[in-house]
């Protein structure tokens, strides 16, 4: 089968967490027909706990043949093991998904991976439930050694425990690692499973758009309210295309004139960072020295009241510099972790 060709920016993926009936699976993708690139649809749902709702399975197969052939919309589904696999390849749907629960296990990929084998479907790797991106990567790899199609990246975020703004956190710096790790991976965002509820939706999918994302996932359902698993984050097709209208897309890459215009910029950035870590390394070096220190004289490397009093004078100092306390306080973990670090290498080496 051909893949379809990526489109402009957001490449838009939409349509119900779960297939409920053919008439709910043709009037969303209906009402949604002319805003989409794919079209999507849960057969198989993960759920929590038994006795949920576990989607109607392979029933549902033929309805989203009817969305590809009637409707005209590319469709996809998420599989979990190799008998869906299977079975998405024999109905000729256009992309599939792994699924966050599935990422967790090489076992479980790999056995997806060996099912589509050669199939040429494009696959969307989301990412694992826990923030591990050597695991995001390992499950890629394993379905692009495999597959002759196009293989996706999918951020859905991380989960957490306990309430949280977010439903999963975003922790942006993952995606972000990822696309620096494989540079040609086409990366989408799933705000839907991000956010939990429809209000973040918005600001979610921009942030995701103002990283270079390729396109976005969001769930749609043509009444949200009444749908059979996560009702609080999907939204009417109608909404859906208001979200879309509103997103502000800007360019990827910047031209001659940009990068002109930029430059003394850029200058100045390069030459802060070069004194950053000019002074980092000093810093480093002291710490070294009280390490030597702490040693000679049997003292333990942290120093509770020591710890306390660096954030309370630099949170004064971040204040009057006008830097949120937030950021200030990231990094300071950051030096003082690789503090500790150095310092307990100096205390347990062998005495010359
Ligand atoms: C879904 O897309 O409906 C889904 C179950 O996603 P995730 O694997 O991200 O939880
Ligand atoms: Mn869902």
């Amino acid at each position: 089968m051909q893949n379809s060709p990526l489109l402009s920016r957001p490449v838009v993926i939409s349509g119900p967490c779960s297939a409920e009936t053919r008439e709910q699976v043709i009037n969303t993708a209906r009402a949604l027909k002319g805003r989409l690139n794919y079209f999507r649809a849960g057969l198989w749902k993960p759920r929590t706990r038994p006795n949920a709702f576990e989607g109607v399975g392979s029933k549902g197969l033929p309805w989203l043949v009817e969305v590809q052939k009637s409707v005209g919309i590319p469709v996809m589904t998420e599989i979990a093991n190799a008998q869906h696999a299977e079975l998405a390849i024999k109905y000729g749907l256009d992309a599939v998904w792994i699924g966050a629960r599935t990422t967790v296990s090489p076992f479980a990929v790999q056995t997806i991976a060996d099912a589509l084998r050669g199939s040429g479907i494009t696959v969307l790797v989301k990412n694992p439930m826990h923030a591990d991106l050597k695991l995001w990567m390992g499950a890629i790899e394993r379905v692009q050694e495999a597959t002759k199609g196009e293989v996706w990246a999918l951020h859905r975020g991380f989960s957490s425990y306990g309430l949280q703004k977010f439903r999963n956190a975003p922790m942006w710096e993952i995606p972000i690692g990822l696309k620096a790790e494989m540079p040609d991976i086409q990366l989408f965002c799933d705000p839907s499973h991000i956010c939990g509820n429809r209000e973040l939706l918005q600001s979610i999918s921009q942030k995701a758009m103002d990283l270079g994302m390729t396109g976005l996932m969001i769930e749609s359902h043509e009444n949200p309210a009444v749908a059979l698993s996560d009702s609080d984050q999907q939204v009417s097709p109608q909404d859906l295309v208001k979200l879309l209208d509103k997103l502000n897309i800007r360019d990827l890459t910047l031209d001659e004139t940009h990068i002109t215009d930029l430059r003394d910029l850029r200058i100045k950035m390069d030459s802060i960072d070069e004194q950053l870590v000019e002074l980092l390394s000093g810093r480093m070096g002291i710490s070294k020295a009280i390490g030597e220190y702490k040693k000679e004289n049997g003292l333990t490397v942290l120093q509770l009241s020591r710890w306390r009093e660096i954030i309370k004078t630099r949170k004064v100092w971040s204040e009057e510099m006008g830097l949120p306390e937030e950021f200030l306080r990231g990094i300071l973990e950051q030096v003082h972790k690789e503090s500790i670090r150095i310092q307990s290498e100096i205390l347990n080496s062998e005495k010359k």
